[in-house]
């Protein structure tokens, strides 16, 4: 209770970096003491009285949930995602839902209806104006903060990834279908995945224990049985093997990029592990191939906001087709009507084979160039970005712009791998940049296994 009454005035006193959308310190304070009640009894259970937050795209039973648009600014879903069950039944205790990029769309928060998160990691170097990364910004910065020890995201391109590296934190996005999507407000429904924020691989491995696991909600829900994140995080690899993309370099060889790849290569070589170099030519065109996929998905997925039924509504509709696009145009912000709009163009006649059969082929290319990778590799070192957290306003004018901070974490999504980001280096200013590891399709243990001896050679630098 302490700890939570310790968070609770916390996040007061830090309200101006614009972590929540919706604070709940009401339901907090029952959950722990309902914790502390097990505690004393010496029923504790995994997660027992630890604070968290969770993105906003998450439905919460009775509690607001935004995604971070206007068109669900008043929407309280009924019932709990069951990512989020599955934390209340560990004993967590849920301090707000987080800011987040409107339905996920971004890679800095500024699409959020409800205003930019600021980098807590910036303002300690006294920067005030870099954004948190996203969409899960402010996931990563309530952990960064030290609000909560750990937090939920989601990453469809790389929404876990990106802000954890922004923010020097650690960030996982598990294999497509080891997280359960149900309750999760969709976006690209074939890329999106639940994860976890926290301070170190252990903590991201507790949480993920909690949540993972099948689900029968959820028809894409793996059923290859139970991964053991945090045994994975308290073993050892004996022999890794290693595996460095070449063409990480060709993709964007910033300064940045440049200091985490050499950092990679010397963390690699003090754990004893082997460095394979390898390729992965197609790499450079998995970038425009989620663009086409993940947005044609969202206009589907986006198609449900009509107005009828739940969320925004325009007011004295003439007729359906005003109230549809009345409602429609009120509701969503200029990037999610972009999305939809390029997504319906995909997908209609005379441009769907090509655009999308196109890019679901590349889609295909890509993941086969990563499997063919994990028969010389155990897993992959990448960046995470192309650079450290940008100041607000630097991208926001320029879409294609934004959409380049996530080469090097949509090739993961598109292939469906587990992957993990951890701080490994900082740019010149001092800001955290992560270093990527991304392992095998539901090798999520080798990715947890290598990323908790990197962690050691890191924190031992
Ligand atoms: N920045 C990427 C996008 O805008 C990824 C977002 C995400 O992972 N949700 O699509």
């Amino acid at each position: 209770m302490e700890a939570v009454s310790a968070s609770l005035d916390s996040m007061a006193a830090q309200r101006e970096l614009n972590v929540f959308i919706t604070e709940t310190p009401d339901e907090a304070r029952a959950q722990a003491e309902a914790s502390d009640k097990r505690i004393a009894a010496g029923e504790a259970l995994p997660l027992d009285g630890i604070a968290m937050a969770v993105k906003d795209n998450y439905c919460t039973n009775g509690v607001r949930t935004t995604a971070g648009s206007r068109m669900l600014e008043n929407f309280v879903p009924t019932y709990d995602a069951t990512v989020i069950r599955r934390l209340r039944e560990a004993g967590a205790v849920i301090l707000g839902k987080a800011n987040m990029d409107e339905f996920a769309m971004g890679s800095s928060t500024e699409t959020s209806y409800f205003g930019t998160t600021i980098n807590p990691a910036g303002t300690r170097l006294g920067l005030d104006n870099l954004v948190a990364g996203g969409s899960s910004g402010g996931a990563a910065a309530a952990v960064s903060a030290g609000l909560v020890l750990a937090a939920l995201g989601s990453d469809t391109g790389g929404s876990i990834r990106q802000p954890a590296s922004f923010c020097g934190v650690v960030g996982m996005k598990p294999s497509y279908g080891v997280c359960s999507r149900w309750g999760i407000i969709a976006y690209g429904s074939s890329l999106d995945q639940a994860g976890a924020f926290a301070h170190s691989v252990a903590d991201v491995a507790t949480v993920m224990d909690a949540i993972s696991g099948p689900d029968s909600a959820d028809s894409t829900s793996w059923q290859g049985g139970r991964i053991d994140f945090s045994g994975a995080a308290a073993r050892r690899p004996k022999k890794l093997r290693i595996g460095f993309p070449k063409e990480v370099l060709a993709l964007d060889a910033t300064a940045d990029v440049d200091a985490v790849w050499s950092r990679a290569e010397s963390v690699a070589r003090e754990i004893g592990a082997e460095i394979v170099e390898l390729s992965l030519p197609s790499l450079k065109h998995a970038l425009p191939a989620y663009y086409i996929i993940a947005l044609c998905e969202a206009s589907s997925n986006l198609a449900r906001y009509d107005g009828v039924r739940y969320g925004h509504r325009a007011e004295n509709p003439q007729d359906l087709t005003d109230l549809y696009e009345r409602t429609r145009a009120q509701g969503f912000g200029a990037e999610t009507r972009r999305r939809i709009l390029l997504g319906t163009y995909a997908l209609s006649a005379g441009y769907y084979d090509a655009y999308y059969l196109k890019a679901l082929k590349v889609r295909r290319i890509i993941a086969d160039e990563f499997r063919s990778a994990f028969t010389q590799a155990d897993v992959l070192f990448m960046p995470t970005t192309p650079s450290a957290a940008f100041e607000i306003g630097a991208h926001s004018g320029d879409p294609v712009e934004m959409y380049l901070q996530d080469i090097y974490t949509v090739p993961v999504n598109l292939a469906g791998l587990p992957a993990l980001s951890l701080p490994a280096a900082r740019d010149a200013r001092g800001m955290p940049l992560g270093l990527q590891i991304v392992g095998p399709q539901f090798g999520d243990e080798s990715v947890m296994a290598a990323a908790a001896a990197v962690e050691v050679a890191l924190n031992q630098a």
